[in-house]
């Protein structure tokens, strides 16, 4: 499964549109786990540092019980 960071979150401190600043890679280049992928807030200008996950999309905060 392709791993692509989201274009477009939602900021964790202000609740705004925070944007993707880091470029996507060119075409048949994908995303591997581990790449830091940027966002800047439009709201409160802050960036966020973001790191792709090693799973096939599966959340962290997935547990088990
Ligand atoms: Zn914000």
């Amino acid at each position: 499964m392709a791993i692509a960071p989201e274009t477009e979150i939602v900021c964790i401190d202000c609740g705004g549109r925070a944007f993707l600043l880091t470029h996507p890679r060119p075409e048949g280049e994908p995303w591997e786990p581990g790449d830091i992928v940027a966002y800047r807030c439009a709201d409160c200008l802050d960036r966020w540092d973001l790191v792709l996950p090693n799973d096939d999309g599966a959340p962290d905060s997935a547990t088990t019980s």
